[in-house]
């Protein structure tokens, strides 16, 4: 390599992002604009984000000061990259990376917007319904949530949806009663609608709803004892005689084939979340066994120590090369259900191995909120079963793999 290549590859290290986890710089498909905007939400997470997280997470509750500074930080569809269109999967992709490598709630908290909602709204509701509600979901000014799983289904709720829908034309004009109840609502608490998922009791099909969070019949328990995600709140919603306007249905939402094709579009987001709690439980316990000495000498400096570095290393290094390869297959048109599955489960599997390494070289200190990495671990857990368990995904491959489907309704 000349001196001159040598001096620009110098140069181009000094200013990556991702310098330490991202080993095959991935980050090299960013735009320079691109890099500047996570650039901007990395200095705002660092600076204002980082010092609330551990007492937060303590006390279980979201850092409501930091919401809207993140919403004017523009990062759904920032200015500066949409002057030819909306945003790049991989700019999108690395935006949730970022956020997930601070905290895994704060990832939560902007996907359950930018990824749930915005999907929802973009998949479900009808193009005129989508000119109106469209950029209020992006500047956030119609914040929303993604109401599928109910108390008594989870993994089956394509067959045990329960939450009825039933048309009724009344002196009130067109509308819906909805029944039912929703369990695991994240971001519930602090929303304007709640796009509830029911069944019409007419044609037994699922149709969606944007149901106003402070409408007669709604009432909203926020779930408590939780042992991961602990600031992000999740609610439990119970819906009694909810009346509905027929202009709040998303009129694209005609079955449950409709839900299934927002699911495939969203479970990439997670793959995101699970790669960036992997980079962000990685860079702490390398800091970590770097500063710490046993027997005279940094953690770091002994073989089975740099075993398990090495180990993490490759195993957010094989989650980007997966998440940043289904990033750009989407962005050429192409979504099967069992692309984002497959992502889902691997990057999840990679993750749990690296926070439970992470944990291990940290020592006790890795299970006290000091030193980050006992809050990527307990997260974790939360990501792995959420957006389809680690069974589910697996049971959608293997339904692409064999033709056989094994779910049992
Ligand atoms: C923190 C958090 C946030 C969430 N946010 C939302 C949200 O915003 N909106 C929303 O709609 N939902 C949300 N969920 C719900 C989430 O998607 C469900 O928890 C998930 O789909 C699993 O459902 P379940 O918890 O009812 O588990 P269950 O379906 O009861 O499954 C329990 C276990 O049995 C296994 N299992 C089930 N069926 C089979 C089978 N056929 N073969 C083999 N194993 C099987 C599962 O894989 C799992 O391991 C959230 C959940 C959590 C924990």
């Amino acid at each position: 390599m000349s001196a001159h290549a040598v001096e620009q590859a110098t140069a181009a290290e000094q200013t990556r992002l991702y310098d330490v986890c991202d080993y095959y710089d991935a980050e090299s498909l960013l735009t320079g604009d691109e890099r500047r905007v996570l650039g901007r939400l990395r200095s705002f997470l660092d600076e204002k984000a980082r010092p609330l997280l551990a007492d937060h997470w303590e006390r279980g509750e979201f850092p409501a000061e930091l919401a809207q500074p993140l919403i004017d930080l523009d990062l759904m569809e920032p200015a500066e990259l949409t002057a030819e269109g909306p945003a790049r999967g991989i700019y999108q992709g690395f935006r949730i990376f970022e956020l997930a490598r601070t905290d895994a709630s704060l990832a939560t908290w902007y996907t359950s917007q930018a990824g749930l909602f915005r999907t929802a709204i973009r998949v479900g509701a009808s193009a005129e319904q989508q000119r109106e509600w469209m950029p209020k979901v992006i500047d956030f000014s119609l914040k929303g949530v993604f109401s599928l799983t109910e108390p008594e289904s989870g993994s089956d709720i394509a067959g045990g949806l329960a939450t009825t829908a039933r048309r009724v034309q009344d002196g009130e004009g067109d509308s819906w009663i909805l029944d039912g109840a929703k369990r695991w609502i994240g971001g519930a608490s602090t929303a304007d609608v709640l796009a509830i998922f029911a069944r019409d009791v007419a044609d037994g099909q699922v149709k969606a709803f944007l149901v106003d969070r402070e409408a007669a019949g709604v009432t909203l328990e926020k779930i408590h004892g939780k042992t991961a995600l602990r600031m992000m709140q999740n609610a439990h919603i119970t819906l009694e005689g909810v009346r509905v306007p027929e202009s709040m249905r998303l009129h694209n939402v005609n079955s449950f084939r409709d839900v299934a094709a927002m699911l495939r579009a969203m479970r990439s987001d997670v793959a995101w979340i699970a790669t960036g709690i992997q980079a962000g439980a990685f860079e702490a316990a390398l800091h970590y066994v770097t500063e710490r000495q046993q027997f005279g000498r940094p953690l770091g400096s002994f073989q089975l120590v740099q075993e398990k570095l090495a180990r993490m290393l490759g195993n957010v290094t094989a989650a980007l090369s997966l998440v940043v390869r289904l990033t750009e297959q989407q962005a050429r048109g192409i979504y099967r259900d069992q692309d984002s599955a497959l992502a889902k489960m691997q990057t999840c599997l990679l993750m749990r191995e690296t926070v439970a390494l992470a944990r291990e070289v940290v020592g006790g200190n890795g299970i006290t909120l000091e030193t980050d990495v006992a809050r990527f671990h307990a997260d974790a857990e939360a990501v792995y079963s959420y957006e389809g368990t680690h069974e589910i995904n697996a049971l959608i491959v293997g339904r692409a793999l064999t033709g056989e489907s094994a779910f049992t309704r």
